[in-house]
């Protein structure tokens, strides 16, 4: 064996610089798991039904075209099939944007903190990832990621609602801002969490798409819809990002129980959004409760709600742990709790209110 062949295959080198992606710890059986903004009902039985007839010809590859669900989601948006895309999660959608408009050399902004998987896919596809510090209000500083932008700038995350603040743009700062943005920069529009939104003055993605050929929208069954384990994602992107979404996407990435259960969610909508709207009305009292307790929360419009602890976040974390809810700390900043059971956000309110105390 040559001395080369025996120090095994060459990666790229750039792999070195990738962060690791970290999700929420699982929870033991006798914790509850708030750390991953997933819906804690459990799967509606029709919804349930569809995933498990599905999987009676699972020893089929999956229709690649995703038809059914295209169809539905294109009569659902208003919006012609062909720019629709699916993809395994929205995350794996997110990842073929940025394969098809960046490479090495070239630039994705976002704000930071957000998503964390924005800088990951970015170098993976060996572009350099710009990220723009939120404002001290825990804003999108739209005007700095303007001011962000360089000729190698291919595409910009605007995440509407903010993962992990939960801090929505308006619609005229947004419409001032996509506005500024040259059109040859794909702007996509995460909105995996636009169900939980309240604030009518937050726009709809979708509109802000339509009459916008470099702005492409990202929606998710992940979170309201239930189907986080299921991996499907979507976006709303005009033809040309459609087609280079589709070509770029792993082949049958998306599967038939997926596919199958999406289209029944779809369907059982109405049902869905009474549970939304409970997590909802759940988020407003842990808000109301924290704020009285006397810690500064801003106005969460996604099933989660955003802590600045600075130093001390990961000791709230591991407080919160010892007490039986598992939260997702980003240490030296702060911790993001999902809205989950009513019996787990009241431990979550109980240790807040006793860490509250030896600030
Ligand atoms: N976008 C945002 C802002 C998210 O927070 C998440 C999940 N944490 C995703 C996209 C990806 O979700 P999924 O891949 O499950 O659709």
């Amino acid at each position: 064996m040559s001395g080369t062949a025996a120090q095994g295959p060459r990666l790229r080198p750039s792999l070195d610089g990738i962060p690791t992606y970290r999700p929420g710890k699982p929870a033991g059986a006798d914790a509850f798991k708030l750390s991953s903004n997933e819906n804690p009902y459990e799967p509606l039985p029709g919804v349930l039904e569809a995933a498990v007839v599905a999987a009676g010809s699972f020893n089929r590859y999956p229709d690649m075209a995703v038809g059914e669900l295209t169809a539905e989601l294109a009569r659902r948006f208003d919006v012609p099939a062909e720019h629709i895309a699916t993809g395994p999660g929205s995350v794996g959608v997110a990842q073929s944007l940025v394969s098809s408009t960046a490479g090495p050399g070239d630039e994705v902004i976002f704000a930071w903190r957000s998503f964390e998987a924005y800088p990951i896919i970015t170098q993976v596809a060996g572009a350099t990832p710009v990220p723009v510090p939120l404002t001290a209000g825990e804003e999108h500083d739209l005007d700095a990621m303007l001011a962000a932008i360089t000729p190698r700038t291919r595409l910009i995350f605007v995440c509407n609602p903010n993962n992990p603040t939960g801090v929505a743009i308006r619609r005229d700062e947004l419409v001032r801002f996509l506005d500024a943005v040259p059109g040859d920069i794909l702007v996509v529009v995460d909105e995996a969490y636009r169900e939980f939104l309240r604030d009518e003055q937050v726009p709809d993605g979708v509109e802000l798409y339509r009459d916008r050929p470099n702005v492409c929208v990202l929606r998710t069954f992940s979170k309201a819809y239930g189907l986080a384990g299921l991996r499907i994602g979507f976006a709303i992107a005009h033809e040309p990002v459609a087609t280079a979404l589709r070509k770029t996407a792993v082949p049958f990435g998306v599967s038939q129980l997926a596919q199958d259960a999406a289209v029944a969610s779809l369907r059982a909508e109405d049902a869905l959004m009474v549970r939304v709207e409970a997590l909802v009305v759940e988020r407003a009292r842990l808000r109301e409760a924290l704020l009285a307790q006397g810690w500064t929360v801003v106005d969460s419009q996604a099933n989660f709600v955003w802590l600045r602890l600075g130093e001390r976040t990961t000791e709230f974390a591991e407080a919160c742990t010892a007490a039986g809810v598992i939260v997702r700390p980003f240490p030296g900043e702060g911790v993001r709790v999902s809205i989950g059971e009513v019996a787990g956000n009241d431990i979550f309110l109980a240790t807040a209110e006793a860490f509250r105390k030896t600030l």
